[in-house]
């Protein structure tokens, strides 16, 4: 209170010179301003220069010449313009014409634009324009080797449809053989007509051909779902025969590979993606299906035990339930698949390799 007179004193005697010193330098700025720039226009200064619109450039297509059975391959459409290609259909065919594969095509999201400081190349390039599709298949561990088609088709915003045909080989690789006895239960899970195993086996099916072109989750290398250097005992594409009880045989492929696992060993996820199967099944257990990519899905069998609910986001590595000995198995293991536009694929592959070749 003490203080307060003298100091309005000080404001009154200040504010008056100090809005004149305002004025007064305002002035002087303002001058040479006018003096020294051109005029302006003020039409000039408002209006943008408007640019052309871009001529529509051709989309380019990028396709591997040739792929081995269980390989996952990818084709990438890029357009320089965005906002441009509204969808791709594509199929692999075979010299009589006949389709092995049908597959749809998504939008890539756009890489990083802003690598931090610490992280920036000065060779890496500017910032991609444009947009990119991807299609993406898997070549089944049966497929003939051979030479096949790749067709497809754009369809672009106000554009007739882009048509690509590319010449892809198939080729060959070795596979192991194994006969399987099963005991008696298991004989019978597997021969006994039982509609519950009929009915799962359209559902997964009808969940493996969905390619939801939204479901963008992870574009990079997959990970283990186990940790520790557990014994393989079954591989990818394994030619197997069932040998029943009663001097019965039935042939089947291996879609996955099988790590010996004792029970209630944690389950990873083996990368980003949403859970869309989680549920008991007769043939397969407990058993977890993740989404990662359109049209590509990781699958865990035989678990005791699930963590995971319907619709749940998972990130790679999260715990997703613990392996076990549930359904039609030999002992305590976990059977883990990769199906891509519903073909099994080398689920080794993919451990270094990324799901979206060249696209991240
Ligand atoms: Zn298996």
């Amino acid at each position: 209170m003490y203080k307060k007179a003298p100091m309005k004193k000080f404001f009154r005697l200040f504010f008056p010179g100090l809005y004149l010193f305002a004025v007064f330098s305002g002035c002087l700025y303002a001058r040479p301003q006018a003096e020294t720039e051109a005029p302006v226009e003020i039409g000039a200064a408002i209006e943008a220069p408007v640019p052309e619109p871009p001529a529509a450039q051709p989309l380019v297509f990028t396709a591997a010449e040739s792929v081995v059975q269980g390989d996952i391959f990818c084709v990438l459409i890029q357009s320089p313009q965005t906002n441009r290609i509204k969808g791709v259909l594509a199929d692999l065919s075979g010299g009589d014409g006949k389709k092995i594969l049908s597959m749809t095509g998504f939008p890539v999201p756009p890489r990083a634009t802003t690598p931090a400081a610490d992280n920036a190349d000065p060779a890496d390039p500017a910032p991609e324009t444009g947009e990119t599709w991807a299609v993406l298949g898997g070549i089944s561990s049966v497929q003939r080797p051979g030479d096949y088609t790749l067709n497809l088709r754009a369809s672009c915003e106000g554009e007739e449809d882009t048509v690509f045909s590319t010449p892809i080989a198939i080729r060959g690789r070795s596979f192991i053989s194994e006969n399987i006895p099963l005991n008696e239960d298991m004989s019978s899970l597997r021969a006994d007509p039982d509609p519950r195993k009929a009915a799962e086996s359209r559902e997964l099916w009808a969940l493996l051909v969905k390619t939801d072109t939204s479901s963008v989750y992870h574009l990079d290398s997959l990970s283990l779902p186990v940790n520790g250097n557990f014994r393989e005992t079954s591989f990818f594409g394994d030619r197997r025969t069932f040998l029943y009880t009663d001097g019965g045989k039935a042939n089947s492929i291996h879609y996955g590979l099988d790590y010996a696992t004792p029970r209630g060993t944690p389950v990873y996820a083996s990368g980003a993606g949403k859970i869309v199967m989680a549920k008991q099944r007769v043939l397969t257990g407990f058993s977890i299906v993740i989404e990662h990519l359109p049209g590509v899905y990781t699958l865990y069998y035989h678990l005791d035990k699930i963590d995971v609910k319907l619709e749940q986001l998972v990130k790679t590595g999260d715990k997703i339930g613990e392996s076990g000995f549930t359904g039609l198995a030999t002992g305590p293991h976990l059977h883990w698949e990769v199906r891509v536009a519903a073909n099994a694929v080398e689920p080794k592959n993919l451990l270094t390799l990324p799901l979206l070749p060249g696209a991240h």
